[in-house]
């Protein structure tokens, strides 16, 4: 993926996420690379939420992303880890990280067939 196809995918992740985090009435922004000094050199994204008055900043790192490689599943992770800092405030990131991939694998699995016979 290059950065527009990654910026393209990440735009219809927030999509999807942001509502289905119960998101839908907060200011997000979105910057599309790290801000100076903010976060460690090798995370692919910071997350700076303010619950108090419903706003959330993520900063994606495009060009670490795609230099690395980042599959579209990954960045689906990276995109709900994210939104995740919004929703739980204060959680530890093995706890983000845990939530972010069950999420993203119910929403990849194929439905079940006694679920598709209905
Ligand atoms: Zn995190």
């Amino acid at each position: 993926m290059n950065t527009q196809d990654m910026k393209r995918h990440i735009r219809a992740h927030l999509a999807y996420w942001v509502p289905m985090l119960g998101l839908a009435g907060w200011s997000v922004t979105i910057l599309w690379h790290r801000p100076e000094g903010v976060g460690r050199n090798r995370v692919a994204a910071v997350c700076l939420p303010q619950p108090a008055v419903a706003t959330v900043e993520i900063a994606f790192d495009l060009r670490a992303m795609t230099t690395r490689g980042y599959s579209d599943r990954q960045t689906e992770e990276t995109v709900v880890h994210e939104l995740l800092h919004a929703v739980i405030v204060g959680g530890s990131e093995r706890a983000t990280n845990t939530v972010a991939h069950v999420l993203v694998e119910l929403r990849r699995r194929p439905p079940h067939q006694w679920e598709e016979a209905a």
